[in-house]
């Protein structure tokens, strides 16, 4: 069956290379726009034969536009115009048109006026053997819901006239998805999907410029598909995305992110949905925690990044038998040094210079985790690629780092190391609050449905930060236990510190790591006692933080001294501490958290201020 579709407008590129993408990913069909074809080199029996060559069905032709209700002389020339569209329709060697509702001021209303157009055209239609779906637009003149335009195809009561029912054209103007229940299977000819981000924006900017994939918005797309299931349809299910970011982006991985979707949205609409994969899905992974974090880099940086640690408070605890390797801890944090001269951490370190170059997760089961990632196309490791090359299941995460699972058998991940006996420290560090990884805006989609889609993950809102050069979108995602959480930094303006940060990591990558402690103002006092020295605040900041939360004046004197980041969010109370960059690569965070769920987003934007100045080149002045 023919069931896994996309429409060609989802994807950058031309015809051709779009085609392509969606063809390697692995879907069964394609809905064709017709720009898209009609700004290509070839014809559409060239296309025609392309699609057969990738084994690709054209599922709809798409769209038309501005047919109903249309006063005469327009109506002639409306159908004139739809019966070159069949011609074309036949050469491409697909037999169903798209029509959404008519938008021209020039249409009349009426629902037996439209009733009657789709009659008639529904008789052409059917001479040629092809058939008509009509889609509600939201912002349509006379049309704009699709229990409005289901009455006009219930009464031009045709076989070749059906309805085509789209996610976002029904849940974005909060339009109610029961009565699509009652829709009999066999009249509803397609249904595309599209999700999107609740944002305040007119319906139509919103819907051309903001759709994503399923399970990357916040509309309720599994209540419309089980809307869509109770009917009986069991026709494709397409994707149709209009997003700048996919246009822009790589074809290959926009098809790849779309196929993940439907299979993630396929594995929850079980068991009423009749599935398109024969086995259902390994349940997601449960994450426990950060098992260990591994950074890649060169024997001199292995120094530098150690004394570091140290002054952190961190103790060396092992050492490879054989290898440059060493690992480093303090409360549950596992912190790896690689600075092997060959093998994947040596080869990520070329790539991208000092860096994290693997993310070991605790989970509950290492081997379901490889399971489900596999069934939704990630990109598995299982050479031995461990610290000191141990075998550990992995799979590509960000930028070409690894994310290893650990459940009870991975946790032997340290056989190999020598225990390294020193001075019991105070363990003021207690575990990994969270990990930040900066991308390039238009990936951040992509990452986050990687994430939530393998591991038991969910979205918080997604925040905006000021940079002094442009602005960054942040996302955080977490499990329900906190034990793992993530902030995806994306910027699309290219001198914000993170853009700079990826044009100088040679790709996305770890910006920084978080750690928990129990009382900052005391692990801070212990680390400057190593030596360890803090991101400079100014003292306009702390002005500023005293006249809003009215803080006691020894906990304002302790805040400035040791250039702590104050915030608060009802009763919760959030202080956070930043080391310098280390090789201008990424840094280290300490956090104290009472009763606080952010992520210190108020302050975010004076920290990267902050380290914006201490990165700029010497030749400015400072000021
Ligand atoms: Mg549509
Ligand atoms: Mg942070």
């Amino acid at each position: 069956m023919n069931r896994r579709s996309i429409a060609t407008v989802s994807l950058s590129g031309a015809l051709d290379e779009k085609l392509r993408a969606i063809a390697s990913a692995g879907f069964d069909a394609v809905e064709i726009f017709e720009n898209d074809l009609l700004s290509f080199g070839s014809g559409p029996r060239d296309i025609a034969k392309l699609c057969r060559d990738l084994n690709l069905a054209i599922c709809a032709f798409q769209p038309f536009r501005d047919f109903e209700g249309m006063p005469e002389p327009q109506r002639a020339r409306t159908f004139a115009r739809a019966e070159r569209k069949f011609d074309l329709m036949q050469e491409l060697g697909t037999d169903l048109l798209l029509i959404c509702s008519n938008v021209s001021p020039a249409s009349l209303g009426g629902i037996d006026r439209a009733a009657d157009d789709f009659r008639e055209l529904g008789d052409r239609a059917a001479r040629r053997g092809l058939r008509i779906g009509y889609e509600a637009l939201a912002w349509g003149r006379h049309v704009n819901d699709y229990r409005d335009a289901w009455e006009i195809v219930r009464r031009a009561d045709h076989p070749a006239i059906g309805i085509i029912l789209d996610s976002f054209h029904a849940l974005a103007p909060g339009f109610p998805v029961r009565a699509m229940a009652s829709i009999p299977g066999d009249k509803i000819f397609l249904v595309q999907l599209a999700d999107a981000p609740k944002l305040e924006l007119d319906i139509l900017s919103w819907s051309r410029h903001f759709r994503s994939f399923p399970g990357q918005g916040d509309l309720p797309v599994g209540e419309f598909m089980a809307a869509i299931a109770a009917t009986g349809y069991a026709g494709p299910l397409s994707l149709e995305i209009f997003n700048d970011q996919f246009r822009a982006g790589s074809a290959t991985q926009t098809a790849l992110d779309g196929l993940r979707s439907l299979i993630l949205l396929d594995d929850q609409l079980a068991p009423d949905w009749p599935r398109f994969a024969a086995e259902p899905l390994a349940p997601k992974a449960k994450g426990r925690g950060i098992g260990f974090i591994e950074f890649a880099v060169n024997e001199t940086k292995a120094g530098e990044l150690g004394r570091l640690f140290a002054q952190l408070g961190f103790r060396k605890t092992g050492a490879h038998r054989s290898k440059a390797v060493e690992r480093w801890s303090q409360g549950e944090v596992e912190l790896v040094i690689n600075s092997e001269t060959d093998g994947f951490a040596h080869s990520h370190y070329v790539t991208h210079g000092p860096g994290v170059c693997a993310i070991a997760l605790d989970v509950d089961n290492a081997g379901l985790a490889m399971q489900r990632a596999e069934s939704l196309r990630a990109r598995t490791f299982y050479q031995p690629v461990g610290p000191g090359e141990l075998e550990i299941p992995a799979i590509h995460g960000v930028g070409g780092s690894l994310l290893y699972f650990l459940d009870q058998a991975g946790k032997n991940w340290d056989t190999d190391f020598e225990p390294v006996t020193s001075d019991k420290g105070a363990d003021a560090l207690l575990a990994v609050d969270h990990i930040a990884q900066s991308m390039p805006y238009d990936e951040m989609l992509s990452w986050l449905l990687f994430y939530t889609g393998i591991l038991d993950l969910k979205r918080l809102p997604q925040m905006e930060i000021a940079d002094p050069r442009g602005l960054v979108q942040s996302q955080a995602i977490i499990n329900a236990d906190q034990s793992l959480r993530f902030v995806l930094n994306g910027s699309s303006a290219n001198r914000t510190l993170p853009a700079r940060f990826i044009s100088e990591f040679f790709g996305s990558g770890v910006q920084h790591v978080a750690f928990a402690c129990r009382d900052i103002f005391a692990t801070v006092a212990e680390m400057r006692k190593r030596g360890a020295d803090f991101l400079d605040i100014p003292a306009n900041y702390y002005d500023d933080i005293e006249a809003k939360y009215d803080l006691a004046p020894q906990l304002m004197a302790q805040l400035r001294a040791n250039h702590i980041l104050y915030d608060r969010e009802g009763d919760g109370e959030f202080f956070q501490v930043y080391t310098h960059i280390f090789d201008e690569r990424f840094f280290f965070e300490i956090v104290e958290r009472r009763n606080y769920q952010g992520f210190g987003a108020a302050n975010a934007g004076i920290r990267l201020a902050a380290q914006a100045r201490e990165v700029r080149p010497a030749s400015m002045p400072r000021m």
